[in-house]
């Protein structure tokens, strides 16, 4: 019998196996630490290197390779051309590195496979699931009656969210059942309102949902990004007046872009006068809140009428991790069904929860363990001191910026992303971040703001430091000059 033979299939309760995934395990760890050579964010292999470099044969051989062949391509090929999240070279996107505890967790997860659609296929999974929730909706300040479900993060909650939204509209509004009916016949005047600079997912989200691109209205931003309340409200009347049905405003916490955050309050008032549903999407401004600093600058979250929170991105959480809550938890019925096989209705009498009834999907992962385990091994200390660091580096940053002649700055920072670019053309600005990325394992953002190319940083790694920002924007400069020539 070959080695490959000999490896066992599972860990069970046999010493053989336990032997195996430990040797397998040491192993992974090895080869992960000793891919981590220096504390660039990337290699800088183009992608037609990349291509040459895995190339093979074919990728099911006829007979296995067996682990440790397997490991040595992923040593040779693979893990040295990771993108490094945790290196302060990398500040693209609002992805961020993950915790070491947190990737303890993921190898429990993985380890033992819990699925959180039905009780009997995660017993303590589920509780631990149900206990996370119901602190996440103490935390954002929701009452009693408040729910919530893990989802694969910030798109899937938007969706849950205007989907929720478009059910309590048409059931409240217009006595029509969409859950059994599908669209009421007057589906195509239904409108959404959210921010010129919101997610995309919001549209995908309304395409989804039946309604299409053109349910979405963007509402103009004001100097800072944020949503104009007036300019919504003047929308919403003149929507009205033209027959048209108003469900939803998104509010954006954290714009994805430049981490503004809409006028929350402004908006909740605007919605209870109109009868319509608010959804704050979060994704990136979730994690203010546990900052005792600037909370604050949430506004009232819990006067929405559900929220997105990504733990994903500000709460250094490995991918994907994302919760979905709901001001009043009976809501959530939009995603109930039951299936005799899954989620017999006796079940839930004698006290199992099926957590699939308030889900979008069906086979799910334990991703609320993440969380259990990071609040309590950083506690509310811990993350604050993550956050803050965060939002005072953006602040720095900014400050910097504003002192520097051959720099321009978008707007000023709420959160920890900083637009800024070159005084120079679209074009330079463009080659710096090429070559930053090729050539000197700085991986940065690029968007545009007021119709020019700007430059990114999305600041989610607290082991950023004053000194090493500034290096960065030197380096840049030297950059800008270099191909000016
Ligand atoms: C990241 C982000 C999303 C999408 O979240 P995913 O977890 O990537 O699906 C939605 N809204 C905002 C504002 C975001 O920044």
């Amino acid at each position: 019998m070959n080695d490959e033979l000999a490896m066992p299939y599972f860990l069970t309760h046999e010493e053989t196996t336990k032997e195996s995934y430990r040797a397998m395990v040491e192993a992974t760890v090895k080869a992960i630490l000793d891919a981590i050579a220096d504390d660039r964010a990337y290699g800088g292999k183009s992608p037609q290197e990349l291509q040459a470099l895995i190339e093979r044969p074919t990728l099911l051989p006829p007979a296995g390779l067996g682990f440790d062949q397997v490991l040595q391509e992923l040593e040779s090929v693979i893990l040295p051309n990771f993108l490094r999240t945790t290196s302060t070279d990398y500040l693209a996107h609002l992805h961020s590195p993950a915790l070491l505890e947190s990737i303890c967790s993921e190898l429990i997860i993985s380890t033992f496979n819990q699925s959180m659609d039905s009780w009997d296929q995660s017993p303590i999974a589920t509780e631990v699931e149900l206990q996370v929730t119901r602190f996440l909706c103490s935390l954002y300040g929701y009452p009693m009656e408040s729910d919530g479900i893990f989802t694969s993060g910030g798109s899937q909650s938007n969706l849950s969210g205007l989907t929720l939204a478009r059910d309590w509209y048409c059931s409240k509004a217009l006595k029509h059942d969409v859950k059994k009916l599908g669209l009421p016949p007057s589906y195509s005047k239904l409108r959404i309102y959210t921010s010129e600079v919101s997610h995309f997912s919001m549209e995908k989200s309304a395409h989804l949902l039946g309604l299409g691109y053109d349910a979405v209205r963007k509402v103009p931003v004001d100097k800072e990004c944020r949503m104009d309340s007036e300019a919504l409200e003047a929308l919403i009347l003149l929507d009205k007046e033209a027959g048209l049905l108003p469900f939803c405003v998104v509010a954006t916490l954290g714009t994805t872009d430049y981490g503004s955050i809409d006028p929350v309050h402004a908006l909740s008032a605007i919605c209870k006068r109109h009868k319509l549903w608010l959804h704050a999407d979060a994704a990136y401004g979730s994690g203010v809140q546990l900052s005792t600093q600037y909370a604050h600058r949430l506004g009232p979250i819990a006067e929405c009428d559900s929220i997105t929170v990504d733990f994903h991105k500000m709460f250094l959480l490995p991918i994907s991790c994302g919760a979905f809550l709901v001001r009043d938890g009976k809501n959530l019925e939009a995603f109930s069904l039951h299936a005799d096989y899954l989620n017999r209705e006796e079940d839930e009498e004698d006290g199992y929860t099926n957590l699939v009834g308030k889900s979008m999907q069906t086979t799910r992962r334990f991703d609320a363990l993440k969380v259990w385990v990071s609040f309590l091994v950083r506690g509310q200390d811990g993350y604050a001191s993550i956050i803050d660091t965060c939002i005072e580096n953006a602040a720095y940053l900014y400050g910097q910026l504003k002192k520097n002649s051959a720099f321009e700055v978008a707007i000023e920072p709420e959160i920890s992303s900083v637009v800024f670019r070159l005084q120079a053309t679209c074009e330079v600005n463009k080659k710096v971040r090429r070559l930053l990325l090729h050539s000197k394992g700085v991986v940065i953002g690029q968007t545009v703001y007021e119709n020019k190319t700007f430059l990114k940083f999305t600041l989610l790694n607290p082991l950023l430091t004053h000194d090493k920002l500034d290096e960065l924007l030197l380096l840049i400069e030297e950059l800008g000059k270099e191909i000016m020539g």
